[in-house]
């Protein structure tokens, strides 16, 4: 057991970062960020920085050997430098569940080995692999990088009809590197699960979210959700499911696909806290920031029960566009809360903050988290394109 009073290190620097450290300093934790950028979100709210490359593995050791216990806030982090660190202090989750699931065509291989259903998909490595895979799976598809994808980057759908020809664009696109080719999903709505597991295997499990993406990043996320139980309870089992086939000790997060005739497939596996559990910060009796500090340090798990309807509207860097928003606007908004990345420049995409909302229900949260943000920023997206 890890007392309050230790070090904890977290290896990259964003807002997971951040709301990670801020809920680690609160319980009287020493916290110290690994990241590749000086001028970071954790770097707002951590006791110490430490910059440098992520290859660069005698300078992570010497770093490690002074913390007591590691965890990490992103997953496109080299699977070696954190097998650098764990040679020197634990590492939580494990590198293992970081190289099982910074990878797409390994994270599905894990999922269809371990009997979890996914989208139909090809791991593509060639122009022939993906004719072949197009051929196999069908249009509608999506072609998605195996690697270092986040918010939507590095995808490409190749429309139904689709020729020879836009078949190569998109491979010219993406390639050449190893790619994913999944089968479009129709689906009727998305959903997340996030979850923590102790070192001893015991599970607290959040109640779904209800996600609204747009042009593939996150938008919008509301819990709980108006689904049948039979759904939900088939998303935090197959979510306990996978965190115990991954031996995590720490938060992850299962982002869901609901079909049209009730299917419940994974999309993707997050081994980290999750956009769309920000809501716990406020709504629940342990947020998911601070299960990642109580399952790293070995503390026993907190409750993860949501004491009111809440939503969550993410600021994108477009919020930006009439100038810095009207935030005493939005926060007059009832039950409404802001927080803010400190991110200093809000580039269209860039995730810089964001805002949740409780109320008596799920839909008043909704709504007066959107009004907020609309009030504040004059920002209405437009309706989903693909
Ligand atoms: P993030 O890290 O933000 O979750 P990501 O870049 O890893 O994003 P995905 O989760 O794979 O990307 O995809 C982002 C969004 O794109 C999904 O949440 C969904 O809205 C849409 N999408 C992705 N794959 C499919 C699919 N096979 N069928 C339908 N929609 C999809
Ligand atoms: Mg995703």
């Amino acid at each position: 057991m890890i007392p309050p009073g230790k070090t904890l290190g977290v290896l990259g620097g964003g807002q997971l970062g951040a709301m990670f450290a801020m809920a680690a300093k609160r319980m009287g934790y020493r916290v110290e960020a690994i990241s590749d950028v000086a001028d970071c979100p954790a770097a707002h709210h951590c006791d110490r920085v430490h910059v440098g490359a992520y290859d660069n593995h005698e300078w992570l050791m010497d770093i490690a050997r002074t913390l007591d216990v590691v965890t990490f806030e992103f997953e496109n982090i080299p699977v070696a430098a954190a097998r650098a660190i764990a040679e020197c202090v634990p590492v939580y989750p494990s590198p293992e569940v970081l190289y099982t699931t910074q990878d797409r065509s390994r994270e599905k291989a894990f999922l269809v080995q371990h009997g979890f259903a996914c989208a139909p998909h090809r791991v593509v490595c060639s122009r022939a692999d993906l004719h072949a895979a197009v051929a196999a799976i069908g249009l509608p598809a999506i072609l998605k990088t195996a690697a270092s994808g986040y918010d939507g980057k590095g995808q490409k759908r190749i429309e139904s009809g689709s020729g020879s020809q836009a078949i190569d664009a998109a491979w010219d696109a993406l390639g050449p590197k190893e790619l994913v080719l999944e089968a479009w999903i129709d689906f009727d709505v998305e959903i997340s699960v996030v979850a923590a597991r102790s070192e001893t295997g015991e599970i607290a499990v959040y109640e779904p979210s209800l996600n609204i993406h747009r042009h593939h990043i996150l938008d919008t996320a509301s819990a709980p959700t108006n689904l049948s139980p039979r759904i939900l309870a088939a998303a935090r089992a197959t979510t306990a499911k996978i965190l115990t086939a991954l031996s995590v000790v720490g938060v992850a997060c299962v982002e869901f696909f609901v079909t049209p005739d009730g299917q419940v497939l994974v999309n993707e596996i997050a081994p980290r806290p999750h956009n769309s559990g920000h809501l716990t910060i406020d709504a629940c009796e342990t947020s998911q920031f601070e299960q990642q500090v109580r399952t790293i340090c070995g503390l026993p798990l907190g409750s993860p029960r949501q004491l009111m309807p809440a939503a969550m509207v993410n600021l994108l860097g477009e919020c930006w566009e009439h100038g810095e928003p009207n935030w005493p606007l939005a926060i007059c908004v009832p039950g409404v809360r802001l927080l803010l990345y400190g991110k200093s420049e809000p580039r269209v995409g860039r995730k810089m903050g964001h805002l949740t909302a409780s109320a008596a229900t799920v839909e008043d949260a909704l709504a007066n988290a959107l009004h907020a943000r609309q009030v504040a920023c004059h920002y209405s997206p437009s309706a989903e394109t693909p």
